[in-house]
Parts: structure tokens; C-alpha cells; sequence
């Protein structure tokens, strides 16, 4: 983790209205007992991942937290000169040059624009009118991939392999636990539709991947996300790879989480494989893989005024760092997993369906011994290990 993010990271404290605003007394209590240890060279990223282990701890009693975080701590520890961390900041974006600015004046695709993903946020653009965006974008469908703000076009991520196969995987894991359902109880796959955050003016963002449940289409809603009525869907899923968090986490917090709108937002952050570098042991890739999970209703059981929705639950699934290290926590099947709840997916619903799937791991190793119980609450539980297998497979030999 960079400094700069580190800093953002603090500063963005005092907003947190969650568990986070317990992470200075923790990171006191972190480095208490880690005092006589050399420096870390990211001491927050490793006190973080502490917090994130302590945090996810109470969804599994399968972990031996002392252990983990030991774990991470000679992880970061060893991670010299490994860049496996992203730029969550925006501290500097790039102007187009004259060929892709050419580029946006065309019809052409996104794959043509052929930019090297390092460049990226890239202004391509500026003093556009919102429609003129919408009618570049949809000849490409590429209306995620870019950001749209007072009349200037950035691109900010791209349909790389790594981008689109989560996604995919994500969609695949989460509609596999409603297999052999009733029409009643099953959920749609709205993949990458238009949602209009400002109806008037056309206004609209692209997920991308969103889910709702079947029987909320058909009638009239009450916030509709579209001029057809049809209402917002429960679920989000992101994937941000060259996009930084900090610009997910804006999304999440203008869009998809105001009033009356979506539930949770899943979100998979793929750090920056720079310099494509490998783990001289493992032979696998240098990535930082997270998933962040944010939770309307959580976050305001715990605090009914908060007006800011940071993740509820932080989950590292299987970093990969340099010098023959490698995060051991999402090593197999089964040692990691994203709980989306029951009632979060069905939360305008009468009546959630109790469905056998709703206690059990979605996982390519099933069956698989599972503790009874497993899950706190009812809900779908994705296991991140799948999911971190087909990105290393998406991002190829080299
Ligand atoms: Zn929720």
C-alpha cells in the first residue's frame, strides 16, 4: 500500500460509522504487542488485515486468528521491493494523446483503443454534454468502463481477461445457489444494465453485475431505476482493477446505496500486477486480492443515522508477495468466503425463501465437509478461493 493511500485511509477515519471507528485503538493494541519487532514497511496495510481477519473472524470459528495474523505480518514483513499494493488515490490522471483522442471521436471499440492499462485514469475528453457520452458509450456498451462528471470522460478500467472473468465467476457462484428452485423464489441476472441515478437528465451508471429477485420484476415499483418502472436491483457486484477504491467507494456511496435503492454491493478489488512479477516459489503472479463487502442495512443497525456506508467486512483471499511468500489463507477450498444475507437479497420481499443452499459454501469442491451451522445467518456464501483461481488463470502464462 502506498503512502498516499495510507494517508487517504486516515484520513477517511473519522467518517467510518462502523467497526472502523475502533481501528486506532486496535492498531494501538497491534503494535503494543508487536513493539519490539524491526518496522514494518506497511505497517498500516498489516494492522488493516489484522482488523479485517478480526472482523471476518466472527462469520467462521474455523480460523485460528493469532495465527493469521502472525501470518501477515511476516508476510508484509518479507514484501520488500514487491509492488503488490494499488493506488487507491487519484493523484495524478493522464491526458489523452492526439491517437486516443482521435479514439473518442470515432465509432470504435474499447478493445481497438488499445492503451496500456498503467495509463489509466486517462481523460479522454472534456466539455461533453452527458448525452453525447451516452451516445459514444452505447455504440461500444462500454458505459462501466468510463466515468462521466461535469462534462469530462475518463476512462478509468478495462475489459481486461482478469476484470471480466470475476465478474463472471461471481454471477456463476451466486445463481448456482438458487439451482432447482421455484420460479417464485429465484433470482435474475440483470449483468451490466443501465441504471438511471438521475432520471431527467438521462443519467445513468452500469454495475457490473446486478441481481434481483424474480418476483420483484413485473410490478410497477415504487423507486423505479428506469422509465420502464422496473426496480433497483438488490445485489451489486464490482469488479475494480485499474479503478481505485476510492472511486468505487464514491459510486457506492452516490448511487448505488441512497435511499431506496440497492442493498449490498460486493466488491473485488484486484490489486496492480506491475512489472508482472511471480512468487519465486509458487510461480503466482504478485496481486493483492480483496473483497469488500458493503451492507445498507448493517451499517445502520449500527449506527441508524450513518449517512456514509464504508465495507462492513474486509476479506484478503489469497495475496500472492515476493520472496517465496504467499498469503497461506486461501490456499483450498473452503478457507474463504463472502456471506451475502438472505434477507439482504430478498429485502423487499415478504417472505424469504428458506433454501437448503443458504447454509453451505458455494463451491467448486462440493460436497466438501462443512461444520452444521456454518453461517451465522442464512445467505449465500461464495468461497473467494474459485474465484482467486480463475483470475491467476485469466491473467495468463507471463
Ligand atoms: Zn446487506
Amino acid at each position: 500500500m502506498s503512502t498516499a493511500s495510507s494517508a487517504a485511509e486516515d484520513s477517511d477515519e473519522s467518517r467510518y460509522p462502523l467497526s472502523y471507528v475502533s481501528k486506532k485503538r486496535k492498531r494501538a493494541e497491534v503494535e503494543s504487542t508487536s513493539a519490539p519487532k524491526p518496522r514494518l514497511q506497511s505497517d498500516l496495510s498489516v494492522t488493516e488485515t489484522i482488523n479485517q481477519l478480526r472482523l471476518s473472524s466472527s462469520l467462521s470459528s474455523s480460523y485460528d486468528l493469532s495465527n493469521l495474523a502472525s501470518g501477515f505480518e511476516m508476510n508484509a514483513d518479507t514484501n520488500n521491493g514487491a509492488n503488490t499494493s494499488d493506488a487507491d488515490n487519484i493523484n495524478y490522471i493522464n491526458e489523452a494523446d492526439e491517437k486516443e483522442i482521435y479514439w473518442w471521436s470515432t465509432k470504435a471499440s474499447l478493445g481497438s483503443l488499445d492503451i496500456d492499462e498503467k495509463r489509466l485514469p486517462l481523460v479522454l475528453a472534456r466539455d461533453v454534454t452527458f448525452s453525447q457520452f451516452a451516445k459514444r458509450v452505447e455504440i461500444i456498451k462500454a458505459r462501466r468502463f468510463l466515468d462521466y462528471q461535469n462534462g469530462t470522460v475518463t476512462i478509468i478500467e478495462l475489459p481486461t481477461a482478469e476484470h471480466e472473468i470475476t465478474h463472471a465467476k461471481f454471477t456463476r457462484q451466486f445463481t448456482s445457489a438458487f439451482n432447482n428452485v421455484s420460479a417464485q423464489d429465484d433470482i435474475c441476472v440483470l449483468g451490466a444494465i443501465k441504471l438511471y441515478t438521475n432520471l431527467p437528465s438521462n443519467e445513468y451508471q452500469e454495475p457490473d453485475a446486478c441481481f434481483i429477485p424474480r418476483r420483484l420484476l413485473g410490478q410497477p415499483a415504487q423507486n423505479p431505476c428506469d422509465r420502464n418502472g422496473n426496480p433497483w436491483p438488490s445485489i451489486i457486484f464490482e469488479v475494480a482493477s485499474s479503478e481505485t477504491l476510492q472511486h468505487v467507494k464514491a459510486k457506492i456511496n452516490k448511487f448505488w446505496l441512497a435511499p431506496n435503492r440497492c442493498e449490498d454491493v460486493i466488491v473485488i478489488k484486484l490489486g496492480n500486477w506491475e512489472r508482472r512479477c511471480r512468487n519465486t516459489t509458487t510461480r503466482r503472479p504478485l496481486r493483492r486480492l480483496r473483497c469488500l463487502k458493503f451492507c445498507r442495512a448493517a451499517t445502520l443497525r449500527q449506527n441508524p443515522n450513518a449517512t456514509r456506508f464504508e465495507p462492513i467486512e474486509e476479506i484478503e483471499f489469497g495475496s500472492v508477495y515476493a520472496n517465496g511468500r504467499e498469503s497461506q489463507f486461501c490456499s483450498n477450498p473452503h478457507m474463504k468466503w463472502i456471506t451475502i444475507d438472505c434477507d439482504c437479497i430478498y429485502a423487499d420481499c415478504a417472505q424469504p425463501p428458506p433454501l437448503p443452499s443458504f447454509y453451505t459454501i458455494i463451491s467448486s469442491q462440493q460436497p466438501y465437509p462443512q461444520p452444521q451451522s456454518l453461517l451465522q445467518r442464512p445467505g449465500v456464501a461464495i468461497d473467494l478461493y474459485d474465484i482467486q483461481q480463475d483470475i491467476f488463470l485469466a491473467m495468463g502464462p507471463n
